[in-house]
């Protein structure tokens, strides 16, 4: 979630580029295995879109990784799901589209290698990029990420929910979803089980976000969830995670489309009562990376509890506290030259404070619950 593509100085070790490779193999043959049987046709023709059609009903789960190339974690848990599909060993009755969102930063190790993909889900914006470039007889000219994007906005357009999978540059003390609030997503974030944690904010209020692709489906009125499950790289956390959510999700759409098209609403919001609550989180404070001086403790890590006036910079950067009591987020330990500054380009924000709600979004956003009546607190 950051904008810097150098965040993760650390190199793919050998190990996991083999491990990687394995995988995108892996991928492709389920692609290709598609393409010969004479069922599934994806939306698009797209090297790393795979899609699955249960055949009894029309809900369209869209599931994406890495959206940010190196976030590689949440990929083996995708397979395994979709191995379990194609097995037979999951039943599903609707629609499944999974993307591979930038394989080819994943292959150098990189977030991105133009431009951060999930900040360009924009079609005006996209439009506005290829118009500046209309004259140029090359179309290697156009940013990979923009290239990419243009072709997963279909995709995208026909989400009825949407399930983006990332992972942090540092360690996380627990997964978490980051999006903004929808009653609805709120129903799904609850019935995936993916977090308890969720960091949102009311769709109106503008941030750094704006243009995610889970935005980009919310915009269409379609639930859309992007959800973090820590450190990035495999891990048997990312895995378990990713197919722990999945099937949650593909046994809830199971049991709606059983269901009238009218109830469907009652339905899933039952099913989501039967899960515990979340824990709804928003950003209360963003450390600007102002001074390349500006150096965070040693072992700072995400969600990590944080008290009020708490000492959060080492002792040879420029003083750093906290301003309230809360979480850390995305805290960040850039490259250093040998002057001790941070090596351009450094990231925007140096980390971010989250807070709890201090109640219930039906209680501080009511315009965002369809339950509620309309004007009822208007003067
Ligand atoms: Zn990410």
């Amino acid at each position: 979630m950051t904008e810097s593509h150098k965040d993760y100085s650390d190199h793919l070790d050998f190990k996991d580029r083999e491990t990687l490779e394995e995988y995108l193999a892996n991928f492709t043959q389920f692609v290709d295995a598609q393409e010969q049987s004479d069922g599934t046709q994806p939306i698009i023709q797209d090297q790393w879109l795979w899609s699955y059609e249960g055949g009894k009903s029309s809900f369209h789960l869209v599931v994406s990784v890495m959206i940010h190339g190196n976030e590689i974690g949440p990929l083996e848990g995708l397979l395994d799901v979709m191995d379990a599909l194609n097995s037979g060993k999951i039943k599903y009755d609707g629609r499944l589209s999974c993307f591979i969102g930038n394989p080819k930063a994943a292959r150098l190790n990189q977030r991105f290698l133009d431009i951060d993909l999930n900040r360009v889900f924009d079609s005006n914006l996209l439009q506005n990029e290829i118009n500046k470039l209309e004259n140029v007889d090359e179309p290697t000219k156009i940013p990979h990420e923009i290239q990419r994007a243009q072709n997963l906005l279909p995709i995208l357009d026909q989400a009825d929910l949407y399930i983006d999978f990332h992972q942090t540059i540092l360690e996380s003390s627990q997964p978490f979803y980051i999006c903004p609030f929808s009653e609805e997503a709120w129903h799904w974030a609850r019935i995936l089980g993916g977090a308890k944690a969720w960091v949102t904010r009311h769709p109106a209020q503008l941030s750094g976000g704006l243009k995610c692709a889970d935005e980009y489906v919310r915009q269409k009125g379609k639930a859309a969830l992007a959800l973090e499950l820590g450190k990035a790289g495999f891990s048997a956390k990312a895995r378990a995670g990713v197919w722990k959510s999945l099937n949650r999700a593909l046994s809830a759409i199971n049991q709606l489309s059983q269901d009238s098209q009218a109830s469907q609403n009652l339905l899933l919001e039952s099913l989501a009562q039967t899960e515990p609550e979340l824990e709804f989180y928003q950003t209360s404070f963003r450390c600007e990376f102002k001074q390349a001086d500006f150096k965070l403790k040693a072992g700072l890590i995400n969600f990590q509890s944080v008290q009020e006036h708490e000492q959060l910079s080492e002792e040879d950067s420029p003083l750093l506290l906290a301003q309230e009591a809360g979480a850390l987020l995305f805290p960040k330990y850039p490259a250093r030259d040998d002057n001790g500054l941070a090596i351009e380009p450094k990231p925007k924000e140096l980390y971010r404070m989250v807070s709890l709600l201090s109640s219930h979004p039906k209680e501080i956003w009511p315009d965002l619950f369809e339950s509620e009546e309309p004007n009822k607190n208007k003067g």
